[in-house]
């Protein structure tokens, strides 16, 4: 049986698994060496070449997850992007970019490509036509994120795939938000998947991690200039980044059973003005979040009514945790404005949609009567101070 053919929790447990032929142990062994013999020029074994036995292994899981050839893990989910995108960029090449994606992305283009002579634009929707309107002669890449951070816009895989194809053009997306679990681009013809393994594939909030899966082609082309910027995850994090992945299965689909309650009960709420989920009808993108993913994803984004004081609201959330980062099985919330998106302009903010108020909730697996009675507890105290204050 090919691996790939598995099913996804038994990709999750057991694809990429080490030997330990000395011990006979039940999971992979750990190999911290940096120095290993010289077995052949074209086996030179060596962290920063992505080929310790840790690393390896953990590919071949990723690659099987994502229905790839093979796979690359790297430092961070930025040194996946960057090394990726450069891989297929160079002076005098443009590349079309979605309107909204993760800052640091956005921060990566609009502060460096230009030292690179690598031109952008970024799309003024996320349509197909949206995409296809930018495309330049010496466009190269289309570059898209979706469910996209932080107000779940979804873009059509299928048609950005095919308009990549027919101008020639590689197609790579940020999966982060929808993880292997709910969403595998290649499937719909997308070149390239990346990942920040921070989020889902770590899932705890306690490793730092990327990945970018594709054919074996394209991955050589990465990892050609990978071994040159020198951005290798440590094999101990390899390590602890394939037992996590062990359980990301289950972990990503009770967070989709939760989101999905949270999305509707604060749907339903008379204190919450907007609810921004692919899972409820009302969003702009369910019916193509609907044809390309498995699940909805555990992410999504809401905003108390005008006369709420949101950063208050979060302040006096007891259960649910504020926190920069997401995905772990803890609960948290973060304001895009203060925080992902604070360095954006409050013009732009609300061009792209932005609320001051808006609030990022990544919700956990934890019980979700527990997580509402949070909410409530929180909203009764914003309430109450707002009823002094008059
Ligand atoms: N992509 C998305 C959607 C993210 O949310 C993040 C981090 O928050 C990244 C990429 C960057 O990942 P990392 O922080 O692992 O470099």
């Amino acid at each position: 049986m090919k691996q790939q053919n598995k099913g996804l929790n038994t990709i999750c447990t057991h694809v990429g698994q080490l030997e330990d032929k000395e011990f006979k142990g039940a999971i992979s062994p750990l190999y911290m060496g940096t120095a290993y013999a010289f077995e052949d020029i074209d086996v030179k074994r060596y962290p920063r070449y992505f080929n310790t036995p840790n690393q390896v292994a953990l590919a071949k899981k990723i690659a099987a997850l994502e229905h790839a050839e093979a796979a690359l893990i790297f430092g961070s989910g930025m040194a996946a992007i960057s090394t990726s995108l450069l891989a297929f960029l160079k002076a005098g090449d443009h590349i079309v970019i979605q309107k909204i994606i993760y800052g640091g992305t956005y921060n990566l283009v609009v502060e460096e490509f230009e030292k690179y002579g690598i031109s952008y634009s970024f799309t003024d929707g996320f349509g197909a036509e949206d995409f296809e309107a930018k495309i330049q002669k010496n466009t190269k890449v289309v570059y898209i994120e979706t469910p996209s951070n932080p107000l779940l816009n979804i873009t059509d895989l299928k048609a950005v795939a095919d308009i990549s194809k027919k101008h020639g053009l590689v197609s790579m997306i940020d999966n982060t938000f929808a993880s292997p679990v709910n969403q595998n681009p290649i499937d719909f013809g997308i070149d390239v998947v990346i990942h920040s393994a921070t989020k889902y594939m770590g899932g705890h909030s306690d490793i730092c991690a990327g990945a970018v899966a594709s054919t074996e082609v394209n991955v050589k082309r990465i990892f050609q200039l990978a071994k040159n910027f020198g951005g290798s995850l440590s094999d101990y994090t390899v390590w602890l980044l394939e037992r996590s992945i062990k359980t990301m299965g289950i972990r990503v689909r009770a967070q989709n059973v939760n989101a999905q309650h949270m999305a509707e009960y604060l749907h339903a709420h008379k204190d919450i003005s907007a609810v921004y989920y692919p899972g409820l009808p009302s969003h702009p993108g369910h019916d193509i979040a609907k044809k390309q993913m498995k699940g909805f994803g555990g992410m999504l984004s809401f905003e108390l009514n005008a006369d709420f004081n949101a950063s208050k609201f979060q302040k006096s959330l007891k259960l649910i945790k504020p926190a920069m980062s997401l995905a772990g099985v803890e609960s948290t919330v973060l304001s895009p404005t203060l925080t992902s998106h604070s360095l954006l302009s409050p013009e732009e903010r609300k061009r792209q949609g932005i609320a001051d108020g808006l609030i990022r909730f990544s919700v956990g697996i934890e019980e979700t009567e527990d997580l509402i009675a949070d909410i409530e507890q929180a909203l009764e105290k914003v309430r109450k101070e707002k009823e002094m204050a008059v």
